[in-house]
């Protein structure tokens, strides 16, 4: 029995933090160990490749597309595996008590359950099966992008874009790591420039 059976470690940050990147080093080291892993992801997921987890420095694994949680369960029934690896598992079509209760599930059975997700969306708002699996691990690990105005430590991933949707898979066109007192100066910047438009708007009807 190895150290981390029945353990659950979460890999959590921003975008550009290098979530996925520790994921696949912690793939590699159980694979060296010879443990046998299964690297899942949500479908919707297809930025870089298909059937690929690819991080953004461009490392690729084998992943297999999920929709659900029960999706991963069912192939570990079917499947001879020991660790289960999860990237951003925050897409994961399922309810989050639902989804916590099968990884308890999961993790009673002995398997070991590694993940990397978003902690926030572009709201900073927690997504929801992040925040729970927060409180249920083992061990946690918090990444930092660079925050893209002053290189501190970044807090959370400002979306560039008006778009109003939760999930909008992009890189770094689209959103723009930032610490939090750059990011409360973005969202006044927006908040005002809105204002002016809709006072121009206002005034040209
Ligand atoms: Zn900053």
């Amino acid at each position: 029995m190895h150290q981390y059976k029945g353990k659950l470690i979460v890999h959590t940050g921003s975008m550009f933090s290098g979530k996925t990147s520790s994921l696949w080093k912690e793939v590699n080291r159980f694979r060296i160990a010879k443990y046998k892993v299964a690297v899942f992801k949500p479908k919707m997921d297809s930025r870089y490749s298909k059937e690929k987890v690819v991080t953004h420095d461009k490392n690729e694994m084998e992943a297999i597309n999920v929709e659900t949680i029960d999706d991963i369960v069912e192939y570990t029934r079917k499947n001879d595996v020991e660790v289960i690896a999860i990237d951003e598992v925050q897409f994961i079509n399922s309810d989050a008590d639902y989804f916590v209760d099968k990884i308890n599930y999961l993790l009673e059975n002995g398997y070991t359950i590694i993940v990397a997700g978003l902690d926030m969306d572009y709201e900073a708002k927690p997504f929801q099966i992040v925040k729970e699996l927060l409180s249920i691990c083992d061990y946690v690990e918090k990444h930092h992008a660079v925050c893209a105005v002053c290189g501190n430590d970044a807090w959370v991933s400002y979306r560039i874009t008006d778009a109003k949707d939760r999930i909008q898979l992009g890189a770094s066109e689209t959103y723009l790591p930032l610490c939090r007192k750059h990011y409360i100066e973005k969202m006044r910047e927006k908040k005002l420039a809105k204002l002016q438009t809709t006072y121009l708007d206002d005034k040209s009807n």
